[in-house]
């Protein structure tokens, strides 16, 4: 068999990574364009690990894939409407990314803004006209800088959310390229049973939809509503649950034209096209499966009505980054669980053989191979010595001698299923006796979704993937909080409280990446513990293995990472005043503030 389609099934990469014979993890944009991810760790990086690489051309290729989809299927169901992809910015605001997508815009692709800040972002990095959607909430200002957008020579589209939005909007109606848009608010008469989904936070109410066409309809401005949108959510894993609410809103554009004879030109149905964070089949479509369903709900539904097809456009926002960032990094330390080397107590001096739970845990341990016994019993005897060690009744010696047996006695169970029916307790034992492995990173700044949302990102070694031996670890990171550790998996085909990865040499380990962190992380990442930015390349890939490479920031350092918690200039310079005839302490402490915040 197959070794490494056994063990690191990549499915889930969406045809963005594979293994090559030789066991290393490679990038791939097309057949001519693909590299080892280990030649982008070149001697001269080699010791600035964590390294987070970027590839616009990842982006490129999706936002490519999702234009020629919908094309396909427009074309197949003989669509009467055009699809347009709007890049919303909040996904990952990277400048870089803002200016890539819109260089050439051979798509015509459009801008998402979701406060004043990301419509700044837009507008300075955007060297051509485009289409610019307003979204979230809005005050006067807010809605005075995308007037400004016009006058640059954007279109704007202001996407009415709230209900009050709409005098600071009538001030600037009157531009042509100041246009409408209305966010629906779908499931409004759904008590959602599921706790983790409440009511849908933004836009209008049936009844406020209402009041609203009636406002600009007075005012005879109407027509100027030339969206109609919603957002479902992120990461929606059943195409059902997408259709369903795509129902209600398709009766809301429908009714528009109806009763108000307002024919909207775009349907905008938002974000949430699913990625395969995992092979674990709960994501139940494909990008196929997405467009030919909402196609096909379209075109049904305005042919019963006798209405013609609008215009699409989608917001998808993880679909298009998620892949194209990813973190690698090196493991610095491993803890080892292996069977413990057991010293009878009876040739040791500092435990005492006369105490009945020493001897009944020796008998235990002795007969392990002969007898099953109950790990209840067991635990119930650990935590006994655990409070009579509290009590001062044992020593650290039998502390530590009872500690190394519970080890060997959970190895034992693991590798012979001692424990019949109690796969729960067989579950867990797995962590409490895997390797831990500390890398040198922090969840909270490269991957905070983890910690927040308990997001489950593929993690894997960049090389010797073909190698044959296995061994369960934990992910520790280096922050000093006890969250800082990463507690579920994905494996072949499951979710695990360990990562099976590779065997290898401590003294060589391989290095580990942290892959589709480009959607979200970057700007929902966090300095606790005062770990900074990674220091992060851009990548194009040329041909086979060449590539050009910039920095896009460095390695943060102590002296930047402390004048964010507002230690200001004037307090840093006291500090040095203070020591400047001590040289050595002023030397060194000026050396080290130029450190950077992970290991070195
Ligand atoms: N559009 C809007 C209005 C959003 O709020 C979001 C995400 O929150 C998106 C698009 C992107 O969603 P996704 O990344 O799931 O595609």
């Amino acid at each position: 068999m197959n070794i490494k389609k056994k063990y690191y099934n990549i499915e889930w990469f969406d045809k963005n990574f594979y293994i090559d014979n030789l066991g290393n993890l490679n990038i791939l944009i097309n057949k001519k364009k693909k590299i080892k991810i280990n030649n982008l760790i070149n001697n001269k990086n080699k010791n600035k690990l964590p390294i987070k690489f970027c590839f616009p051309q990842i982006i490129n290729k999706r936002i490519k894939l999702i234009n020629i989809k919908f094309k396909i299927y427009i074309k197949k169901y003989k669509y009467n409407g055009k699809y347009f992809f709007v890049y919303p910015t909040k996904v990952n605001q990277q400048p870089y990314i803002i200016k890539y997508i819109t260089k050439y815009n051979k798509y015509n692709i459009g801008l998402e803004s979701g406060s004043k800040a990301e419509l700044m972002n837009i507008l300075i990095n955007t060297k051509n006209k485009i289409k610019i959607l307003c979204n979230g909430y809005k005050d006067i200002t807010y809605i005075h800088l995308a007037y400004i957008a016009t006058k640059i020579g954007h279109k704007v589209f202001i996407i009415i959310e709230k209900f009050k939005e709409i005098k600071y909007i009538l001030k600037y109606i009157k531009n042509k390229n100041f246009e409408l848009g209305i966010r629906i608010k779908l499931n409004y008469l759904e008590i959602n049973q599921n706790k983790n989904k409440s009511q849908f936070k933004f836009g209008l109410t049936s009844t406020q939809l209402i009041k609203i066409i009636k406002i600009l309809k007075k005012k005879k401005i109407e027509k100027k509503i030339k969206i109609l949108h919603c957002h479902i959510g992120s990461q929606i894993n059943k195409i059902n649950y997408i259709c369903k609410y795509l129902k209600e809103f398709i009766r809301i554009y429908i009714d528009i034209f109806k009763l108000f004879n307002i024919k909207i030109k775009f349907l905008d149905i938002g974000g949430g096209l699913a990625v395969n964070y995992n092979n674990i089949k709960n994501k139940n479509y494909n990008i196929d499966i997405y467009i030919s369903n909402i196609l096909k709900l379209i075109i049904d539904m305005c042919k019963k009505k006798n209405i013609s097809t609008p215009n699409i456009i989608t917001e998808s926002g993880r679909y298009i980054t998620a892949h194209h960032e990813f973190l690698i990094t090196n493991i610095i330390n491993t803890e080892i669980n292996n069977f413990k080397k057991i010293k009878n107590p009876y040739n040791n001096k500092y435990i005492n053989k006369n105490k009945k739970t020493i001897i009944e845990i020796w008998n235990i341990w002795n007969n392990i191979k002969k007898k099953s016994f109950s790990i209840k019993i067991i635990k119930k005897k650990l935590n006994k010595i655990k409070q009579k060690f509290q009590n001062g009744k044992y020593n650290i010696y039998e502390k530590s001698w009872i500690e190394k047996i519970y080890i060997n006695i959970l190895i034992y169970i693991k590798k012979n299923k001692k424990i019949k029916n109690n796969n729960n307790f067989l579950y867990n034992i797995n962590s409490y006796i895997s390797n831990k492995v500390h890398l040198n990173f922090s969840l909270f700044q490269s991957i905070p979704d983890n910690w927040g949302i308990k997001q489950i990102f593929p993690i894997l070694p960049i090389e010797k993937l073909n190698n044959k031996i296995f061994k369960n670890i934990n992910i520790l990171d280096i922050t000093c909080d006890s969250d800082g550790k990463i507690d579920k998996y994905i494996n072949k085909n499951y979710i695990s409280n360990t990562l099976k990865i590779l065997k290898y040499n401590i003294n060589n380990p391989p290095k580990i990446g942290f892959f589709m962190i480009g959607a979200y992380q970057n700007i929902l990442s966090n300095i606790h513990n005062l770990f900074g930015n990674v220091e992060t390349y851009i990548i194009n890939i040329i041909k086979k293995n060449k590539f050009k490479i910039k920095l896009l920031n460095k390695h943060e350092n102590i002296l930047n990472i402390i004048k964010k918690i507002k230690i200001n200039k004037k307090e840093i310079n006291i500090f040095f005043n203070k020591y400047k005839k001590n040289i050595y302490i002023y030397k060194n402490i000026k050396k080290i503030l130029n450190n950077k915040t992970y290991l070195n």
